[in-house]
């Protein structure tokens, strides 16, 4: 909770209370300690450290991010610029007064004069989208950008949960349920759940064993009966019960020799992080608030949440990021766009090529250029192809990626990464330029020209852009000859 507030003072949020925060004590990222603050203040100072490493600002316009004073440059360690020899750090000076207009674009000389040379290196990186948004702070430990208690809560824990390298979190991450359920599996596995509990007290629950995580989630009635009780009426016994770590493993992913198909994995996971989650609430009512165990209400209880659960679970998906058969565009007016980017740290290719439905492609090309990220090479890749057909007269294009990120930020451009937002901005602006556009994922193995194009590419020593009518013989290497 107390996160959430030090986000939404971070953002400069409207609320009345970060009014009156920011009128007492000023911009909360550039705050330090003061001696005399409230205990509220003090309090929020808690979740600072990591609000501000974990803290970007996306660039839109520009006119409020402090050049000097704000992070802003994803590619730096502190997301700040360093200075050069001498220079002053004025306080007034913003990112757009670092820019050139029509069109957008940095201004390397001023660049070059206020900051070190790495800076401008990764000022650099920073695509500038053509269209004005809004500048906007990122979170940025979690792709979309959006604070969420889960991604503060991993990152606070960051270094706890490296020594746990056992535990499989990304499975853990990736699980289809309640955000409480898989914090609440993070915790045991991280061993930081709160477990108080008198030497020799017995179960709250059973009232027989001694109360300790192994028993409740091991030879408990109550969790034996919950599984029993359970809609494919398993033993507890088939769960790992050695170590608590080994059952969120197995929760996380059930092996498929245990569980042919039966019960589905993803229900089954469900099922078991809802029984894990209730039976610690209802221990800890026993305990806290002196509400008497019952067998039958906490499995019904337990019974109850999962089917609220699995519906919601159960929604389809709304867009699919295919086109289905009779989406696909036929005409010979249409031009199918297929891209694609190599990356590696030191520089990415972006290529891509072009053809009408049911022809081999007419054209195709590829750049060497330098993105931070392979996602970002990927966008990029995509406004290359769409620039080369605006030029070519295209009129109704098919955009075809094999990175669903990047396709899903396209069809959802809310949802988009952040470190892709602006070149997402400056895609969308571009495909609304044809009369009509498409745009789908599409698997590697339909990928493969693109794709060999970028691979090839990435080895050639062109420095600018190479076009090719056709597709090119890539048995021969590229070495300064070809046009
Ligand atoms: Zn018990």
């Amino acid at each position: 909770m107390l996160s959430k507030t030090t986000w939404a003072l971070t953002k400069g949020n409207d609320s009345l209370a970060g009014k009156a925060f920011k009128a007492k004590y000023g911009n909360f990222l550039n705050s330090s300690n003061r001696s005399l603050a409230s205990p509220i203040w003090k309090g929020l100072q808690w979740c600072k450290e990591t609000i501000q490493v974990s803290t970007c600002c996306t660039v839109g316009s520009g006119s409020t991010i402090s050049a000097w004073f704000d992070p802003w440059i994803p590619s730096m360690d502190n997301h700040k610029p360093s200075p050069r020899l001498n220079v002053l750090q004025d306080p007034a000076l913003k990112v757009h007064h670092l820019m050139f207009f029509n069109p957008k674009r940095w201004n390397i000389p001023l660049l070059t004069t206020l900051f070190e040379q790495d800076t401008v290196h990764n000022i650099l990186k920073i695509h500038l989208s053509q269209a004005d948004f809004e500048d906007s702070a990122t979170w940025t430990p979690s792709s979309s950008g959006k604070h969420s208690v889960k991604s503060f809560y991993l990152t606070d824990q960051h270094n706890r949960f490296q020594d746990h390298s056992d535990i499989v979190w990304k499975a853990i991450w990736n699980l289809k349920i309640h955000e409480r359920f898989k914090l609440h599996l993070l915790r045991i596995g991280s061993e930081s759940l709160p477990w108080f509990s008198e030497v020799d007290a017995p179960c709250p629950l059973c009232q027989t064993s001694s109360d300790t995580l192994d028993h409740l989630y091991g030879d408990c009635i109550f969790y034996r009966v919950a599984w029993r009780e359970s809609p494919w009426d398993l033993q507890s016994s088939i769960l790992p019960s050695a170590s608590v770590k080994d059952l969120i493993n197995f929760v996380a992913c059930p092996p498929s020799t245990l569980l042919p198909s039966f019960p589905p994995k993803v229900e089954f996971s469900l099922y078991a992080s809802i029984t894990i989650y209730l039976l610690w609430n209802s221990r800890n009512d026993v305990l806290h608030i002196g509400r008497p165990a019952d067998l039958n209400v906490t499995i019904k209880k337990i019974k109850r949440s999962f089917v609220e659960h699995s519906q919601i679970g159960h929604l389809p998906e709304s867009h699919p990021l295919q086109l289905s058969a009779s989406q696909i565009p036929t005409g010979p007016e249409w031009d199918i766009l297929t891209i694609d980017a190599a990356w590696n740290c030191n520089r990415s290719c972006l290529a891509g090529t072009m053809q009408h439905p049911n022809d081999p492609p007419i054209l195709s090309w590829f750049q060497v250029s330098n993105e931070e990220k392979p996602l970002q090479a990927e966008a990029k890749a995509a406004l290359l192809a769409l620039s080369i057909a605006g030029k070519n007269g295209s009129t109704k294009i098919w955009l075809r990626s094999d990175a669903l990120q990047l396709v899903d930020a396209i069809l959802h451009p809310c949802n988009s990464p952040w470190e892709i937002r602006s070149i997402i901005v400056d895609i969308i602006s571009a495909l609304n330029f044809f009369s009509s556009w498409a745009c789908s994922w599409i698997p590697r193995s339909e990928n493969v020209l693109a794709h060999d194009l970028s691979q090839y590419g990435s080895k050639s020593n062109f420095p600018s852009l190479c076009y090719f009518q056709g597709y090119p013989d890539l048995r021969h290497s590229v070495t300064g000859t070809l046009h």
